[in-house]
């Protein structure tokens, strides 16, 4: 018996298959990210394209198959229009998606970044504010595993002290002056970053769209996340479409 599952979704990126066919890579809230063969999604009469462009909400109907989910049904519920007319935020979108792509794997049920991702997307419709970006890239590269040590020196773990501190890329957190001298890697990091990375590691999506926007900070801070999961796709997933994006 064919399962059925009743789920809202975001598509993230879709294939042309066949004739009037899309495989579609679709991140959704009670399955996570998720393959789907749209069927005759591609012709003019199709009555489910609209809802399946990619960065919409939309409430879906999926089938179990052996290799694809299968889809009867989807409508849009919110269209983030504002994203899709304005090229710079729907490239930011598309970066994202690329993130969620890369760093959840298939079926792997992922509530908080689901959640994360449309609060995100709601925030960029409204105020596009770079921070939530920022706090997008950082949470989701903690929930695939890759938590950035904040605290301690990741060699030596000793609490790290404010002053003269490096982050280091290869291990994914902050070493100390000592460390640094010791194993020359490690590039300068101000206090002031390490404590914005701390904030956002902290602080709900709420506290951190309250917080007031300091650019250079936040410029260092989105450097850092750029090259730290540059490091982890290229060493993890080789993912090209990533590197290209950056
Ligand atoms: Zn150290």
């Amino acid at each position: 018996m064919m399962h059925s599952i009743k789920t809202s979704g975001i598509v993230l990126k879709g294939t042309n298959f066949g004739e009037a066919d899309k495989i579609l890579t679709i991140f959704t809230e009670r399955l996570g990210k998720v393959k789907v063969l749209a069927r005759g999604v591609r012709k003019i009469k199709s009555h489910l394209a609209g809802a399946l462009e990619p960065f919409i909400l939309s409430n879906l109907l999926l089938h179990e198959g052996k290799t694809f989910y299968s889809i009867s049904g989807a409508e849009i519920v919110e269209s983030f229009s504002t994203i899709h007319d304005d090229i710079e935020k729907i490239a930011r979108v598309f970066f994202l998606g690329e993130l969620i792509d890369n760093f959840i794997s298939s079926e792997e049920k992922s509530t908080d970044i689901f959640e994360l991702f449309l609060s995100t997307l709601r925030s960029l419709e409204n105020n596009s504010k770079d921070i939530l970006l920022l706090t997008f890239q950082l949470k989701i590269i903690e929930a695939a595993g890759y938590k950035p040590v904040l605290f301690d020196c990741v060699h030596c773990k000793q609490k790290i002290e404010p002053g003269n501190n490096f982050w280091d890329n290869l291990e994914g957190g902050i070493i100390c002056q000592k460390c640094q001298n010791k194993f020359h890697h490690g590039k300068e990091i101000s206090d002031n970053a390490i404590k914005l990375l701390r904030f956002i590691e902290k602080n709900n999506f709420n506290e951190i769209d309250r917080l007031k926007d300091d650019q250079n900070i936040r410029l260092e801070v989105e450097l850092i996340l750029k090259k730290y999961i540059g490091n982890i796709l290229e060493k993890e997933l080789k993912s090209e479409s990533f590197l290209k994006m950056i």
